[in-house]
């Protein structure tokens, strides 16, 4: 059955891997995007996800296009590296805005139809950062951290709707956002890594169609950790 769903950052990068694996399995997919082209094949809404008009207005037409979001995949986020001295107090309230409050803003307004339709499926993309920590990525890590708690209390809040809450928690991944590190920071990363390698995107977006699956139909509150062997034992 043609499920409609919905990938926040599917423009690229992990999310754009993971709106391809539900395209290819022949959900109707949309995706949200900020500025440039869009890749084709998807319905393309233009959403900042700090900015809840704009979230409202994604959802509007993609309601009118494809009905009522089903899956939702949290996957927008972002970076601002620092260490603590030098982390200003927007390095880190922006990153908190984008990756926690913004996925808060998102689920919020999917959750309405999906109460409604007592179904749904929502995933959230966390981080082996969140459950680890990562020097210079305190911000980041919070937000990713947060993500846990706050799905786990949606999973506890939702279960009896039959609407599942999960978290996948990517190791390093092979994307724009780990491109900016040197050779010599990803070196490092790969050796810590029992798989030694890094993560396609498609890798991730296999772990996250499984649990908008039915056979996953029986889990929630669950954090998935697609990392390598890098975050064992968290
Ligand atoms: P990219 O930097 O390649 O892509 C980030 C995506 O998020 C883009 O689509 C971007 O949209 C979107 N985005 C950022 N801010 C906003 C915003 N305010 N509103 C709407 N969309 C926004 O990152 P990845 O693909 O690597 O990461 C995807 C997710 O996976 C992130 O949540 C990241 O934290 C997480 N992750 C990544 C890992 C990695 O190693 N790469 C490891 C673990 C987790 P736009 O193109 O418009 O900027």
């Amino acid at each position: 059955m043609s499920r409609s769903v919905l990938v926040t950052g599917g423009n690229r990068g992990i999310g754009l891997a993971i709106a391809r694996a539900f395209a290819e399995a022949g959900d109707k997919v949309a995706i949200t995007y900020r500025s440039g082209e869009p890749p084709a094949g998807f319905l393309a809404v233009k959403c900042d996800i700090t900015d809840n008009e704009q979230v409202e207005q994604a959802y509007k037409e993609i309601e009118e296009k494809h009905g009522p979001v089903e899956v939702l995949v949290a996957n927008a986020g972002v970076t601002r590296d620092q260490l603590l001295m030098r982390m200003s107090e927007e390095d880190f309230t922006s990153v908190l805005e984008t990756n926690l409050t913004g996925t808060f803003r998102v689920v919020k307004r999917a959750n309405r139809a999906m109460l409604r339709a007592r179904k749904g499926r929502v995933v959230l993309i966390s981080s082996v950062v969140g459950l680890m920590g990562g020097a210079g990525q305190a911000n980041y890590a919070a937000s990713k951290a947060g993500l846990v708690g706050f799905a786990r209390s949606l999973a506890r809040e939702l279960g009896s709707r039959n609407i599942t809450v999960n978290v996948v928690a990517p190791g390093f991944v092979d994307t724009d956002m780990t491109r900016v590190l040197t050779d010599e920071q990803r070196d490092g990363i790969v050796k810590q890594v029992p798989l030694a390698r890094y993560a396609q995107p498609e890798e991730i977006a296999a772990s996250v169609r499984f649990l908008a699956s039915d056979e996953a139909a029986y889990i929630t509150g669950a954090v998935i950790p697609v990392d390598g062997g890098l975050g064992m034992g968290h």
